[in-house]
């Protein structure tokens, strides 16, 4: 294993794992902590997706070392832990305890952090994050309901979370290239460093960094900070060439979509889906609650349809949403239908599907803990941030496209199935 991951949420890990599998490394993400026997393949890196960001710090850092003994176990050559590129992390902090412990256990004297993910507006200059044009302290994140941001420092954020002594190396530095970065690092050492905040401002920053940071047993940062990671395994001729990683070989078996999120991109999928003909069976939350649809109904309709990809869906307009939360409560309506796709879900395993795309972030945490695979291979990408993965573990093969409520174009309930060969 090249690279070893350990991320403090689950859509970070995904964020991360797609990554990865973009700069061509073959990527599995764990649901949790894996089982020790868990079989990787040929992957080329794994990443370990926790739900650590919040718990208290002690959990925090048991968790992570666990994962920790997993990915060692694993052969893992360099080892990573993402955290968020707004560095969320509570009042007590998580992120300096388990960067601690984590050097601890891998006997390693440096290492650095760098959240930034340019991409996405996350910038570090001078230790200072930012998100667009303001300060993380200034920005919406002050007002975070699990995790207030209101320091924008992260060497101050580090130095407040941890033992550690922590050092700065500054954008004018990166600007010189790699060779500078890594003299830097070896800078700090000789002052006794042991966690240098790096600043980045661009992509081509982050690959400097990543590069700068071949040689570091443990690196820390959001998921931009592995963009420059996968070169280094290329150059030192450990890793295939970029093309095609991806390619997995897809399971046979039936193909059906489950939507239960009420997003506009995804009203516009189903829309595009119904006008080309894909049969398609809307769900009714009241008959739900009473009883008179049963996921039962759902299946046989489902297994019971000839042609295409059948599409089952609760997703519905602003006002029938309201009217449906009125007479059953949010939550209750909310849970209901996740309930019932998740057990829709189980009954197409059963029935033999093997190709599900499922619509919505709620939704497809409810199908994929029901289906509780342990772990999934990151496929093609179907469009930006959506890849079929492929469900590894005790199950079946069956490949899964999990899709964030209002990702994707409008066709893509129809041309996702090209990618699978
Ligand atoms: P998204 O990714 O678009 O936010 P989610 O699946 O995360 O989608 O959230 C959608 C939520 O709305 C889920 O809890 C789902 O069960 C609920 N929901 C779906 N359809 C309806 C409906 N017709 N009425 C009320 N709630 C619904």
């Amino acid at each position: 294993m090249l690279l070893g991951a350990i991320a403090d949420d689950l859509t970070g890990a995904t964020d991360l794992a797609l990554m990865l599998s973009r700069e061509g490394m073959r990527t599995i993400q764990t649901i949790g902590i894996p089982r020790a026997d868990l079989d990787l393949g040929d992957a080329d890196a794994v990443v370990v997706a926790l739900k650590s960001r919040t718990n208290p710090a002690s959990e925090a850092v048991a968790l992570s070392l666990e994962a920790l003994s997993f990915l060692k176990r694993a052969g893992t050559r360099q080892f990573l832990f993402k955290y968020c590129s707004t560095f969320d992390s509570s009042p007590a902090g998580n992120i300096g305890p388990v960067t601690e412990a984590l050097m601890r256990a891998l006997c390693t004297d440096l290492t650095i952090v760098c959240p930034a993910f340019p991409a996405n507006g996350r910038t570090v200059y001078k230790g200072h994050l930012f998100v667009g044009n303001q300060l993380l302290s200034d920005s919406e994140m002050r007002n975070h309901p699990l995790t207030p941001m209101t320091d924008s420092s992260l060497m101050r954020l580090m130095a407040g979370q941890s033992r550690l002594r922590v050092g700065l190396v500054t954008r004018e530095t990166v600007g010189q290239g790699a060779g500078k970065v890594v003299q830097a690092f070896e800078i700090a050492r000789d002052k006794g460093e042991q966690v240098v905040v790096v600043d980045a401002l661009t992509d081509a920053d982050l690959r400097v960094i990543g590069e700068a940071a071949a040689g570091l047993t443990l690196v820390t940062g959001g998921s931009g900070i592995a963009l420059g990671l996968p070169e280094n395994f290329r150059r030192a001729g450990l890793l295939r060439p970029a093309a095609d990683q991806a390619v997995f070989a897809s399971p046979s078996g039936r193909s059906m979509i489950l939507a239960g999120s009420c997003s506009e991109a995804t009203r516009r999928q189903i829309l595009t889906a119904i006008e080309a003909g894909m049969p398609a069976l809307k769900l009714d939350p009241m008959a739900i609650a009473e009883g008179r649809l049963r996921v039962e109904d759902a299946l046989s309709w489902a297994l019971g349809q000839s042609a295409g990809a059948p599409l089952i869906y609760s997703s519905a307009e602003p006002d029938e949403v309201k009217a449906a939360q009125a007479l059953l409560g949010r939550e209750r309506a909310g849970s209901l239908i996740e309930n019932f796709l998740a057990e829709t879900a189980l009954g197409f395993k059963a029935a033999g599907v093997r190709r599900l795309i499922v619509a919505g972030g709620e939704t497809s945490g409810a199908v994929v803990s029901a289906l509780a695979p342990d772990a999934l291979f990151i496929g093609p990408e179907i469009d930006p941030g959506v890849p079929w993965t492929l469900t590894i573990g005790h199950m079946e093969p069956m490949a899964l496209a999990l899709k964030s409520g209002n990702f994707g174009a409008p066709d893509f309930f129809l041309k996702a199935w090209d990618l699978l060969t």
